[in-house]
This record gives structure tokens, C-alpha cells and sequence, in this order.
């Protein structure tokens, strides 16, 4: 590192740096060419770091000009960083993150250096997989039960995932229902690492035998996410069933045995607020290799149970307790609280840049990616990430059912960059409630999902957090004035 200057304020000069060449539009002009898609050789960036790794892909003339631009753009960036080059080629020889950084200097180029920052093509789509499920969980956003009558065929979904690929999706993350039910799971998964996508998948662990998870491993899953509602069996059956939580165990013990990574995601709601600790310990216990606090959010049959939501005191104090336990823990822990990155701020831990980011938790990083959080964007919807339903409805995340597309019909990439529910979220400066004026507005957004469960408008408040207090008052009714710090009056407040 340079002389005098600690990683934070040398990240922050880098930053600095790439804005201003960023703002420049001669440098600009530069990136549209260098991130553009060549229609004879494919994704420039892509071309330029197999390049890079000596891998010698073919390329036109155009290609191969564009290729000596990033070149010596990432050669100046990753010796100003102190980045080894053996580091870098590690990272690059990885399709996922030759995959992601296309993705965010194509989004640059096309949408401009916005604060946070919106990628070409979504980095992650989470595809729920199937409605089937073993289980009929209370708070289900996905309302599971049985198959969708128009559900993708294998066919379609073997197709879906070489279009997904096409566009140029890095990672699919597998949800449901139950993705375990599905007798062609692992032909899909087949598909999908053929394409060089990554992949994990969200179960509710029942049915993670050791063959199941044998494969999934063997297969290069990035991790499972096993759902569990609690430490103790009542708490847990009491949203999933009975002997659900003997079960679940089981299957995290049989995943951890096979040598898979399990991610432990608890969705927090007034019934297991208090056992948010026992099951953190109990993860470390089981050998979990991350804990992820679930919002509550109030989509599908989770609308049955929307009273049991935590007011947004007790989710501040919640995501203060989590974010404490970041470093004294065996393992990472999370929050899919977009304001979960402004709670580790407030307690000097490494900022979440977003749900899934264990990174910025290796001290290795700390400080010196923390700088990134306004980019990253908390939210990611819209910007970094959408979904897919069974049937091949697009929709912005997993938690709001809007239908944008349909993977049968329509291309991703367009509906991606014309659709304008996902115009709207992208444009925090024009969100009502605090989320419009708030100064974590970059780094947080609010979630989304909980604005439209709540008030039915993507631009509308996350009524879970405190700086949106009244707005939770006035959801219960115990508030007749909206009086907010800037005194905005929203339009839309029935
Ligand atoms: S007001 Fe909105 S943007 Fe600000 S911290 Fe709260 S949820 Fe995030
Ligand atoms: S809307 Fe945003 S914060 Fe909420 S669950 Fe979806 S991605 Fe996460
Ligand atoms: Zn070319």
C-alpha cells in the first residue's frame, strides 16, 4: 500500500478515480466500444480477460483493439490496487466473474456510472424452479403446494437456461416450492453448468439425502440454503409442519457431511425474534458455512400472516445485534435488510454490500471494498438480480409478483432495459417516504418488495425501517399524519 494512507482513503481515490475517467464522455465513448457485443466473436469484456489469461480467443480486428484497452485498463487498476496478477488470473479463470465484471462494465457503458449502478444483463436470476413442494409453509411468498399446470417442461427449462446464458446470466440461484421434488433437477443443473453459470439452491432441507447432496456437490453448487424458522422443533413446525425441523436437520447434516456449503436462512417474524441467537449458535453448531436473516416480507400466503411482521424498532435492533456478531461468529452472517449495510456502518463492521456478500466480511477485504456499498447498491432488484417463476414469468425479485416477461416469449435483455416497473425501482431520487431523501438512499434503497406488499407502488417506503416509523404507524393505524424529516407528502398514500 502507498506510504501515509490507509486502504479506506486509497479504495476511496481509486473510486474517485474511476468516476472522473467514468465521467469523462471521451472515456465513455471508449467503454461502449470496449463493452460492446461483437455479433462474429461475442462479449468483448469476456474476450478481453480470456485474453488476458493468454487463453487466445478468437477475435476480429475490432475485438482485438478492444481487447488491448481493457487490457491496459486492468493491468493500471490491478497494479494500483496491489492486486498480484496470480490473484487477478485466479478470479478471471472463474466464468462467474468474467461473467459479472461484463456484466458491470457493459451496465456502465449502457446506463451510465450511476450511483448504485445497474448491470447490462442481472448477475443472478433466482428461478423458483417449481410451485411442488413437500411442505405448506406459512409464510410461503411462493404460496407452494402443488405443480403449475403451465410449469416449464424440461424441454422448455433445459432451453430456458441456454437463453438465461445467452444474455449472459452468471448465476442462477434455484428456488421453488421445493426444487427437490423436481425429477429433472439435475438434468437442468447439467444445463446449466454446460453453460458456465453457477448455481445454489434454496431448499427446506427435508429431502437433502446424501445422494442428493453428493450430486449437488459433485455438480459445483456454491451452496444450499436450507430453511430453518427457529432452534427449537416447535418454533419451526410451527410454520412448516410437524417433524419438518427433525427433517431439516437432518438434511444439513447430510449436506455438511458430503462436504457441502449450507447457508442456514431464518426468516424472522414475531413467533422467533427471540431465537434469532440460539440459531445462529445452533448453525455454528451444525456446521453451517453462513447465517442469513430473512426479512419478513409480505408476499403470497406470507399476506396471511402480514401482522406478524416486526415493527421497525425491533428489525433495528435485530440487524444491530447481527451485525455485532460479524467477526466474533465461525461464520459470516447476513441480511437480506437492505439496511442491514447502514447497521455495520453504525458499528465500524465491514460493510454487507448486499444479500449474498460474504466477501466484505473476510478481513482480508474490510475497508478496502466497504467503499463499494454505494455502487453495490443494497436492493438489488432490478439493478443486479431478477427472477423466474415456474412457468417463465420474469418478475423484478422472488418477493414481488409482478409480471414483467416471459422467458417463452420474450427476450431478457429487452425486457431487462425498456420494462418500466424496473425503470421505476431504479430510480431512487423519485421514491416517496424516506427512501426518496434518505442519505443511506444508495447504499440501502429500502426493500422493494416490502414497499409494493405494503403500499403497492414499487417507489413506495420499506414501512420495516425506522426511518419510515410513520409510515408503520400509519399501517397500524396509529398515526394520522404522515410528518416525515423532509416533510415529503406522498402521492400515492391511500
Ligand atoms: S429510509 Fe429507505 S433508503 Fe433510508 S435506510 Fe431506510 S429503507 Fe434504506
Ligand atoms: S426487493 Fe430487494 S431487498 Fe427486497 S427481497 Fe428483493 S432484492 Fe431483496
Ligand atoms: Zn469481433
Amino acid at each position: 500500500m502507498n506510504s501515509g494512507m490507509d486502504s479506506k482513503e486509497y479504495a476511496g481515490q481509486m473510486a474517485g478515480f474511476v468516476e472522473h475517467w467514468l465521467g469523462n464522455p471521451a472515456s465513455r465513448a471508449v467503454l461502449k466500444f470496449a463493452a460492446a457485443r461483437c455479433p462474429q466473436c461475442g462479449r468483448r469484456i469476456d474476450l478481453a480477460l480470456r485474453d488476458f489469461l493468454g487463453l487466445s480467443p478468437k477475435m476480429c480486428i475490432k475485438c482485438k483493439a478492444s481487447s488491448s484497452v481493457i487490457n491496459r485498463l486492468l493491468s493500471f487498476l490491478i497494479e494500483k490496487n496491489n492486486i498480484s496478477r496470480k490473484d487477478a488470473e485466479i478470479a478471471f479463470a472463474d466464468p462467474m466473474w468474467r461473467k459479472g465484471l461484463s456484466s458491470v462494465m457493459e451496465g456502465i457503458a449502457e446506463f451510465g456510472p450511476k450511483k448504485p449502478f445497474t448491470a447490462f444483463v442481472p448477475f443472478l436470476v433466482v428461478w423458483n424452479i417449481t410451485r411442488a413442494c413437500n411442505l405448506s409453509c406459512k409464510h410461503c411468498y411462493e404460496s407452494a403446494l402443488v405443480k403449475d399446470s403451465d410449469e416449464l417442461n424440461t424441454e422448455e427449462a433445459l432451453k430456458a437456461v441456454d437463453g438465461l446464458a445467452e444474455a449472459g446470466v452468471a448465476y442462477l440461484a434455484i428456488s421453488g416450492g421445493e426444487p427437490l421434488v423436481r425429477k429433472d433437477l439435475f438434468e437442468i443443473i447439467q444445463r446449466i453448468r454446460k453453460n458456465e453459470m453457477a448455481f445454489s439452491i434454496a431448499t427446506n432441507g427435508t429431502l437433502l439425502t446424501r445422494e442428493n447432496a453428493r450430486q449437488l456437490k459433485s455438480l459445483g453448487c456454491l451452496y444450499a440454503q436450507v430453511s430453518l424458522d427457529g432452534a427449537k422443533p416447535l418454533t419451526h413446525n410451527r410454520f412448516r409442519g410437524s417433524e419438518a425441523f427433525e427433517r431439516t436437520i437432518e438434511g444439513i447434516k447430510n449436506a455438511v457431511s458430503e462436504g457441502l456449503l449450507v447457508g442456514i436462512a431464518m426468516t424472522v417474524t414475531q413467533h422467533n425474534y427471540k431465537e434469532v441467537p440460539a440459531a445462529l449458535d445452533l448453525a455454528e453448531k451444525l456446521g453451517a458455512g453462513l447465517f442469513m436473516h430473512y426479512n419478513f416480507i409480505p408476499a403470497g400466503r406470507g399476506k396471511e400472516i402480514i401482522g406478524l411482521d416486526i415493527s421497525p424498532e425491533k428489525r433495528e435492533e435485530l440487524l444491530a445485534w447481527l451485525a455485532g456478531q460479524i467477526g466474533k461468529r465461525k461464520i459470516p452472517v447476513l441480511s437480506t435488510a437492505p439496511q442491514f449495510s447502514s447497521a455495520c456502518k453504525k458499528i465500524g463492521k465491514p460493510c454487507a454490500l448486499t444479500h449474498f456478500d460474504v466477501i466484505s466480511q473476510d478481513t482480508k477485504f474490510g475497508d478496502s471494498i466497504s467503499f463499494l456499498a454505494d455502487f453495490v447498491g443494497g436492493c438489488g432488484a432490478g439493478r443486479l438480480y431478477m427472477a423466474m417463476e415456474p412457468n417463465g414469468d420474469f418478475e423484478p425479485c422472488v418477493f414481488m409478483p409482478i409480471k414483467i416477461g416471459n422467458i417463452r416469449k420474450d427476450s431478457l435483455l429487452e425486457t431487462w432495459h425498456k420494462n418500466i416497473a424496473l425503470n421505476k425501482m431504479r430510480k431512487r431520487e423519485e421514491f416517496w417516504g424516506n427512501c426518496g431523501i434518505c442519505e443511506n438512499r444508495s447504499a440501502c434503497g429500502g426493500c422493494r418488495a416490502r414497499a409494493y406488499g405494503y403500499f403497492a407502488d414499487v417507489q413506495g417506503p420499506d414501512p420495516g425501517c425506522i426511518k419510515n416509523l410513520e409510515y408503520w404507524k400509519r399501517l397500524k393505524g396509529e398515526s394520522k399524519e404522515i410528518s416525515l424529516v423532509a416533510g415529503v407528502m406522498p402521492k400515492h398514500l391511500p
